[in-house]
This record gives C-alpha cells, sequence and structure tokens, in this order.
C-alpha cells in the first residue's frame, strides 16, 4: 500500500465532519489536485473524548461512500506505541509510530556498534545533492547519533512488527514521528535515522521530525520562518537522497504535524515542495473542532449559549484542561476573557475573537487556544453538545470544509502564481 504524492490529515473530535471535510479535498480535486484525506485521531484524543479507532473508521467510510470519493483514503493510528497500538489494529490501515519518548535512551551496546560499523562506509565528508552544506562523518559523529537516535528507532521496529503481524505486509502504511521531541533533528540526524530505519526494515513513507521553533496547538507557528525554510529545505533533499540510497520506498515523504494552523509555513512548504518535486503529509485534525465552535455559535441564540457555556464551565478548570497539553500551548491566562465579557458577546464578537483570521484586530490567540484544549467539556456536555452540533450541522459542517480548503489546501498545495 503506497501513500499519494499529496496526503491531508483531518479528523474531528466527535466524529460528525466526515463529509464536511472529504468536500475539502473534492474542490482540491475539482480544482485539478489529489490530496488524499487521512482521518487520525491519537490514543490520547480517543481516551479524553471516549471514542474508539472503530468509530474513526465507520465516520470515514461512512463520508467517502456519501461522497463517492474515488481516490485512496486511509485511517490514521496517530501517535501510538506497543502499548496503545492494539486497539487500533482492526480499525486502521496508516500507523504513527511515535517513538519520540525514546530519543536520548541509552541503545543496547551491540546494536549500536553494528549500526556505527554498518555506517562507516558514510565516514569521511557526506555530501547530500540540494544540501550545500557538507557534514564530517566520524566514528564518533555515529555513535552519538546512534545514542540519540537508535533506541528510538528499535522501539519503531517493535512497534511496525506488531502491527505487520496482525495486517500483514503491505495492507498498511507506516509513518515514523519524532515531532514530539523536546530537541529539533537536524538534517543529518534525519539521513541517519532514516538509515537505521532501513537497516531495521521498516518501510517508512513518511516521517515526521521535529523543525526548530514552536507549532502551538491551533494558532500559527512561532519562531523563525526562514530557518524553518531553511530546514524544510535539506530534509526534503535528505529524504530524496535516503530513498535511493538506503532504498526506502519511493513514496516516502515528509509528514508536517502542524497543531493546526501553521499559516505562515504554508508558502515556505508550498514553494519548497515545487522546488523539490515532493510530496507531503499534512496533518490537521484539531482546526475541525474549533470551526465545529464557531459553527455552533453561529446557528442561533441557543447554539451561542452552548458555545459560551464550554468555554465558561472550562475556565475554572484551566489547569486541568491544558495539563495533558502543557508543552504545545502558551495562554497567558490573565489574557483570557472575563466571564461576564463573554456572557455579553454577539455571536460575531465570539467568532471574531475565535476564527483564526491575523488581519482581524479582535483575534484571541490566548482564546483560540484555550477553546483548542477545552474539547473535553464539550465531550462532558454529552446530548448538549451533541445536539447543538447536530442542529448547526450546516454551517458548523461549512465552516469545516470552507476552512480546510481556502486555510489549509490552497496555501499548500495550490501554486500561487496559477492563481488555482
Ligand atoms: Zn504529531
Amino acid at each position: 500500500m503506497q501513500i499519494e504524492k499529496y496526503s491531508l490529515g483531518i479528523g474531528d473530535r466527535f466524529g460528525r465532519e466526515g463529509l464536511a471535510q472529504l468536500r475539502a479535498v473534492q474542490q482540491a480535486e475539482k480544482a485539478g489536485v489529489v490530496v488524499v484525506p487521512v482521518w487520525n485521531k491519537s490514543f490520547r484524543e480517543h481516551s479524553l473524548i471516549g471514542t474508539t479507532p472503530d468509530d474513526v473508521r465507520a465516520e470515514a467510510d461512512e463520508a467517502v461512500r456519501r461522497g463517492a470519493w474515488k481516490h485512496p483514503y486511509h485511517v490514521d493510528a496517530d501517535h501510538i506505541g506497543v502499548k496503545t497500538v492494539d486497539g487500533f489494529l482492526a480499525a486502521s490501515d496508516f500507523y504513527t509510530l511515535d517513538v519520540a519518548d525514546f530519543i536520548g535512551q541509552p541503545p543496547d551496546e551491540g546494536a549500536l556498534a553494528a549500526f556505527v560499523r554498518e555506517m562507516a562506509s558514510f565516514k569521511g565528508t557526506l555530501r547530500i545533492p540540494g544540501v550545500e552544506a557538507s557534514f564530517e562523518v566520524t566514528d564518533a559523529v555515529l555513535e552519538k547519533i546512534g545514542r540519540s537516535y537508535l533506541a528510538a528507532v528499535l522501539e519503531a521496529g517493535k512497534i511496525y512488527r506488531r502491527v505487520l503481524a496482525a495486517k500483514g505486509e503491505g495492507t498498511f502504511i507506516a509513518e515514523v514521528s519524532t515531532d514530539e521531541a523536546t530537541e529539533p533533528q537536524l538534517p543529518f540526524e534525519l539521513f541517519f535515522i532514516l538509515g537505521a530505519l532501513a537497516r531495521e526494515k521498516i518501510p517508512v513513507q513518511t516521517i515526521a521530525p521535529k523543525f526548530s521553533g514552536k507549532f502551538l496547538k491551533g494558532i500559527d507557528y512561532v519562531g523563525d520562518t526562514q530557518a524553518f525554510a531553511r530546514e524544510l529545505d535539506a530534509d526534503l533533499a535528505v529524504v530524496k537522497h535516503a530513498i535511493s540510497v538506503f532504498g526506502l520506498p519511493a513514496s516516502l515523504k515528509i509528514s508536517v504535524h502542524t497543531g493546526s494552523d501553521k499559516f505562515s509555513l504554508y508558502p515556505i512548504i508550498n514553494r519548497a515542495l515545487a522546488k523539490h518535486g515532493a510530496g507531503l503529509h499534512l496533518k490537521t485534525a484539531g482546526t475541525n473542532w474549533l470551526e465545529e465552535v464557531i459553527g455552533v455559535a453561529l446557528s442561533g441564540p441557543r447554539g451561542l449559549g452552548v458555545a459560551k457555556k464550554i468555554y465558561l464551565t472550562g475556565l475554572p478548570r484551566f489547569d486541568e484542561l491544558v495539563k495533558p497539553y502543557a508543552t504545545v500551548v502558551e495562554i497567558d491566562r490573565a489574557k483570557l476573557p472575563t466571564p461576564a465579557a463573554v456572557d455579553r458577546w454577539t455571536a460575531e464578537e465570539l467568532v471574531s475573537r475565535l476564527r483564526h483570521d491575523q488581519s482581524n484586530p479582535a483575534y484571541d490567540l490566548h482564546l483560540r487556544q484555550f477553546v483548542h484544549v477545552a474539547f473535553r467539556v464539550a465531550a462532558e456536555m454529552g446530548a448538549e453538545w451533541t445536539g447543538a452540533l447536530e442542529a448547526a450541522s450546516e454551517v458548523a459542517g461549512r465552516c469545516v470544509t470552507e476552512n480546510l480548503f481556502d486555510r489549509h489546501i490552497r496555501p499548500l498545495f495550490f501554486s500561487s502564481s496559477s492563481g488555482a
């Protein structure tokens, strides 16, 4: 099973927006670019909401049937490990093997020595076509890379083989993710990580490195966009080179986990993909939840009340709600609107603060990040939330489709010069 050149990780907390999300890739298809949808949901998200991987499979199948989508689509077991993979074996055909926690763990000394030995042919000056800088490879350098990443790669092998034993060869796509690591991976480290994955016989098709800068939930990139551009450019060259040198699948591509909405990076990514003729997997899922809140708020007085209630109920539970996401949000609690202010808002006032439109002076990135992590409150509201979502299905669905196509797919996958 090969991943297509362009794919988009989508998904919504409550499993209601399958068709609305599909509509966005159908809009892309109509405009001439096939972007394959990949419904993803992590173990963490499932446990916070009380859904199962089978629910995501049902949502995806149903959306594809109703929308008559003729291209491939996938269901991603997002950020799974050995302990969490089993629940995803029936539902998923895409596995994001998350081994970030194993980075820096000491590898088995024998395995480390074997890695250094097998990579010895790269000793000396390593040049990667398309990367300006060269890199001096010595035993010490290889050992250092091995000490940082080998345990993670071996762990990926463990998870991979577990899926392989259950599903059989060629029946699923493997992604390896290290994006939730504390330190970014340098392009030359990425090269040797890919080499180690090849040694481990993992036919990795997408790799999610950690880039420099901050990928906070729901808001734009925080960091040096030019540094990101240089890193991505080098990573794309590394991937191309690693495919031929290590015999990895030709479909191997970079996966960017955005935590949603890294809008300032999209034009950079767009140009880099064109330059390298490269494919991309982009994960966006959390953005749909915020569009649902916007849709519900816009659906009428009852919906507005429900949208406000999520915030007002969540606010006193700030610490508890933020905790699972502590490393990927930066919310200044003192800047969050007071309950009294929120009470008075019209739907338009709420939406103008919450919607990711940086040209709108009312846009509030603290509010947006907080609502992003407050989905648990909606899950606890049960029928009150799902009923409001149901009643708002038309407007919420429209918000989901427009957001995915206009703010994500178009700037990423369509060239700005073609006017498409
Ligand atoms: Zn991720």
